[in-house]
């Protein structure tokens, strides 16, 4: 049994949305404690979003409500059932195995799911133990924090808070909840699971919530208009564009997101469920990031035709709602222009270039060939370039310098930044000064590598949580100068916008977490 803590808590909650529902779609249950749970790392930007008085998280109560010994006020806590497909094949009834939705937070921008992963075991856990550990709570929250700070639609997270609770991975850890927000953490699954059992009703219904809660638009005439009348159709459609848009944000960030099983897939088109998520060091289309991922399925370059896949498999489930195959086709269709359209967009972005002009998508192929034939650092390459825009765009005969000498083929890279030098010329106002200071703005000096994310998972597991912090602050800021030569940011002995030391190559991130 759980204690209900006082409504003067500072950590108010009402029973989500998403319970009136009902029960086909949740289990309701409280989480399991965990013993001696102490703070790992808050973010101060989620406690404001979510409306926290300061001093929230001083309050002993709170900790205890969010690693799941006491009930925090209004929570109604309980675990969602979904399905999905996993690396390609239906993997049947999957759910919260590890998750719990707590409630609703009436914030001031909105109402938001508050969400504990790793509260304990649900009956959706299969053959887990409904536990999360340091590690990967860590990135997660980590994770979450700097996507936002890069502007990339993501769940967010508020804190890790740990337990010195043994919990059995390859070795064993300790235990950890990440607690985490977003307007809604439905997922494609949860469309999918209701679809196969041929709970047509409960269908309608969960599409129906989610139009009249987050894509009100879809009922509007002229939206409906485009879509047949068929307001599950026009919904397809707004999926589709925003998770095209998402995917575009990704590859251009370098981000891979590892495990993109339709069950990780958010309806919103959030990036979610980070798990062994990595952020490219070098260049290369081709990259694994997930040790378990043997076939590479959801290698980086690969991860815009599994979007697409995935949308398939959402407007399968929708099916039952759009009696008209062809008004889903429709509807997914313009996947393969919006995709395309949003990452060269952003990728012009990167290289400083406003309007997209014709040429645009050759200039990048022939930068992007380069890139993977060399092995450039994604992210080192980008910050570079952006720094020394000013000279390679007046001086393109004598390309010299820090980025040049990111390429073993010299040649080539000079051959390149002749190109966009000419074509920066094409600008309405060419102005290299201006385009340092956009390209400075859109190329982050630091992302979540995995090196530094160890760093800082290593000196939380020896009971020395400052290094979370440290690197929290920074990723919040991923455009600061961070990389600035007299005074770069640490995280101990390591500048974090510095190479992938050699140890970096060697860490392996696999599903278990
Ligand atoms: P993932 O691929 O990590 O998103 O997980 C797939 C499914 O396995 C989800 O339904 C999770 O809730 C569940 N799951 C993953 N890890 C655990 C765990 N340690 N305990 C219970 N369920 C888990
Ligand atoms: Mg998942």
């Amino acid at each position: 049994m759980h204690g209900r803590l006082p409504d003067n808590t500072p950590m108010q909650l009402q029973a989500s949305r998403f319970e009136s529902l009902g029960p086909a779609f949740y289990t309701r249950l409280g989480p399991t404690a965990l013993p001696e749970p102490s703070w790992v790392d808050t973010s101060a930007a989620s406690a404001q979003a979510l409306g926290l008085p300061d001093g929230w998280d001083s309050d002993p109560a709170v900790l205890h409500a969010l690693t799941g010994s006491a009930l925090a006020p209004g929570s109604s806590p309980l675990a969602s059932v979904y399905s999905g497909h996993q690396f390609g094949h239906w993997a049947g009834q999957l759910g919260d195995g590890r998750a719990l939705l707590l409630g609703d937070r009436a914030a001031p921008t909105g109402l938001f799911e508050v969400q504990l992963k790793g509260a304990g075991l649900t009956p959706y856990s299969r053959m887990g133990d409904g536990r999360a550990v340091l590690r990967s709570s860590i990135r997660e929250f980590l994770c979450s924090e700097a996507m936002h700070a890069l502007g990339i639609p993501t769940t967010r997270a508020l804190c890790v808070t740990g337990s010195p609770a043994p919990v059995r991975r390859e070795e064993v850890e300790t235990a950890a909840v990440v607690t985490r927000w977003a307007p809604s953490f439905i997922r494609f699954g949860h469309f999918e699971h209701f679809s196969h059992h041929g709970l047509h009703a409960e269908l309608r219904q969960l599409a129906d919530f989610v139009i009249d809660h987050f894509y009100p638009e879809c009922r509007s005439p002229e939206v409906l208009e485009q879509h047949g009348g068929n307001p599950y159709a026009a919904f397809l459609a707004a999926v589709t564009q925003r998770t095209a848009r998402l995917l575009a944000q990704w590859q251009a960030v370098g981000f891979c997101h590892g495990v993109m099983n339709t069950d990780n897939m958010s309806i919103l088109g959030l990036t979610i469920d980070y798990g062994p998520f990595q952020f490219l060091d070098a260049y290369d289309p081709a990259h694994i990031c997930n040790h378990s991922d043997t076939g590479g399925r959801y290698a980086f370059g690969r991860q815009p035709n599994v979007a697409y896949w995935n949308l398939f498999c959402l407007g399968q489930a929708l099916l039952p709602l759009i009696p008209d195959q062809q008004l889903a086709l429709d509807a997914l269709e313009p996947y393969k222009a919006d995709f395309p359209t949003a990452y060269l967009q952003a990728m012009n972005a990167k290289l400083g270039l406003e309007a997209m002009q014709p040429g645009d998508e050759t200039l990048l192929e022939n930068l992007l060939r380069l890139l993977a034939a060399d092995r450039v650092d994604h992210t080192i390459f980008w910050r570079r370039l952006s720094q020394h825009a000013p000279g390679l765009l007046s001086h393109p005969e004598t390309p010299a310098g820090p980025v040049r000498d990111l390429f073993i083929q010299r040649d080539g890279f000079d051959t390149w930044a002749r190109a966009w030098a000419e074509r920066h010329q094409k600008e309405a106002a060419p102005d290299s000064a201006a385009t340092q200071a956009r390209m400075l703005a859109t190329n982050p000096s630091v992302v979540l590598r995995n090196h530094l994310g160890e760093i800082a998972i290593r000196e939380a597991r020896a009971g020395r949580y400052g290094s979370v912090g440290s690197l929290r602050s920074a990723l919040e800021r991923p455009y600061h100068a961070h990389d600035d030569p007299a005074q770069p940011t640490r995280l101990g002995a390591m500048a974090l916008s510095d190479f992938p030391p050699d140890w970096a190559a060697h860490i392996e991130i696999s599903c278990s977490s």
